[in-house]
C-alpha cells in the first residue's frame, strides 16, 4: 500500500510570505495531477500543512524566518490548482496541521499509515530541501519505502534542490522519479 504526501504546497510557500518563486509555480500542474492520480487509484493521501500561531516565542522557527502560514490567514490554503482538487476531493484527503519541517513530527502520520498498512511513502511539495528532506529522513528512519516526485517538488535554492536530490537517491535509497520513470 501506498500513501502520497504533498508537503507545505500553500499560498505562503509558493508566492506569499516565505515563497520559493517561480520553481514552485512551474509544479502547480504535476502537484495537482498526482494528487488527483492518487484519490483516483484509491491511495491514501495527505496534505501536510505547516501551521504557526502569530508572535510565538517558543517556535524555534520564529528566529529564522519572517512569519508564514500563521493560523487562519490565507496564507495557509492550498496554492492554484491543488486547492481545486483538494476542494473536490475532501472527503478523501486527509488535512494534517503539522508545525515542525518533518511530517512526522508531532503528528500522527505515522499511526495513519501503519494502521492502513501502508510501506511505500511518495513525496512532493516544498521545499525539496527543508521539509520535502526532512519528512524524507524520518521515512527512511522508521523504515518506509520512499518515492520523490522530483517533477513536483521544488526550492527557493537550486543546488539545495539538486543536493537533495542526490540526497534521497545515495542515501535515503529512494526512488527519484520524474512521470513513472526513476532518473
Ligand atoms: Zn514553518
Amino acid at each position: 500500500m501506498r500513501a502520497l504526501i504533498v508537503i507545505d504546497y500553500t499560498v505562503d510557500f509558493v508566492t506569499g510570505k516565505l515563497p520559493c518563486g517561480e520553481p514552485a509555480v512551474r509544479i502547480e500542474q504535476r502537484i495537482a495531477d498526482l494528487t488527483e492520480s492518487f484519490v483516483r487509484a484509491g491511495d491514501e493521501v495527505v496534505m501536510a500543512v505547516d501551521l504557526h500561531e502569530a508572535g510565538d516565542p517558543y517556535h524555534p522557527e520564529t528566529k529564522l524566518f519572517p512569519p508564514h502560514n500563521i493560523r487562519g490567514t490565507e496564507g495557509r490554503t492550498l496554492y492554484g490548482k491543488l486547492n481545486d482538487v483538494y476542494a473536490r476531493h475532501r472527503d478523501r484527503i486527509y488535512w494534517m496541521d503539522k508545525t515542525r519541517y518533518s511530517a512526522f513530527c508531532g503528528t500522527d502520520l505515522e499511526l495513519r499509515l501503519r494502521a492502513r498498512s501502508i510501506t511505500e511513502v511518495h513525496l512532493a511539495g516544498v521545499c525539496t530541501d527543508i521539509c520535502v528532506l526532512h519528512t524524507a529522513v524520518d521515512a527512511y528512519n522508521k523504515g518506509f519505502a520512499i518515492a520523490v516526485h522530483a517533477d513536483a517538488v521544488a526550492s527557493f535554492n537550486p543546488d539545495g534542490h539538486e543536493w537533495a536530490l542526490g540526497h534521497f537517491r545515495n542515501s535515503l535509497g529512494a526512488a527519484v522519479l520524474e512521470g513513472d520513470r526513476s532518473i
